[in-house]
């Protein structure tokens, strides 16, 4: 008697629209098994129809990454269900207040903190046994050019900061599993017609921009088990790889 191979399995933060719903149908019409996560249960349905209409399958998990004892609760459930994990991709994320730093709310700073950088890191403390026994885990986090312009751009301050500890995090993490078969990439998409684009520019027009489904193209090769590259920086506006170096 023949077994089937064990699929893939890809947690996508953030599925329910934008960048990581593209990803996640991407990794779905490459036969990889996607765990779904984000708050919008009604937007993560319809995304399991699109799956499902294309042959693939995902699983459900409506939560706020600032939840962390769900983040770790998720790590037990997908350790039960498959005892490993292949790719995470660690997207979902949010603007947070465009303001002068001596203005922000203690609050809003806090939530752009919680989920754009803490949740990612309470991930990688919940998935990193299951990334290693996959034997192929591979790991990308979406950051920004906001993080490392030469020039830094007033009022972006609470998200330019959390995109920048995120990096130095994906490079500690690159660094600590780079003998474990594990890769961990960050993705830098540039601008790309999203709600959260939309959200800090609302004067462009968003048909001047790339849409999430080009960068899914592009992003999914680092995805593979196929890939080798970790502790670099995919750049998609140049089409580069980088050794963390700052882009232009
Ligand atoms: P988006 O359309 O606003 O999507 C953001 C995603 O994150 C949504 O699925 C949202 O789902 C999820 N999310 C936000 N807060 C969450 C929370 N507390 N708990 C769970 N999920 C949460 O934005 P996007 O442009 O696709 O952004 C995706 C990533 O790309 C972000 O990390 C962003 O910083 C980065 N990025 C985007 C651009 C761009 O031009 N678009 C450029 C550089 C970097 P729910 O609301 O359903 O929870």
């Amino acid at each position: 008697m023949t077994s089937s191979p064990s699929p893939r399995i890809a947690l996508v933060t953030g599925a329910s629209r934008g960048i990581g719903r593209a990803l996640a149908l991407e990794l779905a019409r490459d036969g990889v098994h996607v765990v779904a996560l984000a708050r919008t249960q009604g937007a993560l349905e319809e995304l399991d129809d699109e799956i499902r209409g294309l042959g693939g399958e995902a699983t459900l998990v409506p939560c706020d990454l600032a939840d962390f004892d769900a983040l770790d609760r998720l790590g037990a459930a997908l350790f039960t269900r498959w005892g490993k994990l292949d790719i995470f991709v660690g997207n979902g994320g949010v603007l947070g207040p465009l303001s002068p730093l001596a203005h922000v709310d203690p609050k809003d700073w806090d939530r752009v903190v919680a989920v754009n950088v803490t949740a990612n890191w309470r991930l990688i403390r919940s998935l990193d046994p299951l990334l290693r026994a996959s034997g192929a885990g591979r790991v990308v986090f979406i950051t920004s050019g906001a993080a490392h312009r030469a020039t830094m751009k007033p009022f972006w301050g609470p998200y330019a900061i959390s995109k920048a500890a995120l990096e130095a995090m994906a490079r500690t993490y690159a660094a600590e599993t780079a003998s474990d078969g594990v890769t961990a990439m960050l993705a830098n998409p540039g601008p790309l017609r999203t709600r959260m684009r939309a959200q800090a520019m609302p004067g462009e027009d968003p048909m001047t921009l790339r849409t999430p489904e080009e960068f899914a193209k592009k992003c999914l090769a680092l995805l593979t088990p196929q890939w080798r590259e970790s502790a670099r920086l995919y750049d998609f506006p140049t089409d580069r790889l980088m050794d963390f170096r700052a882009p232009a």
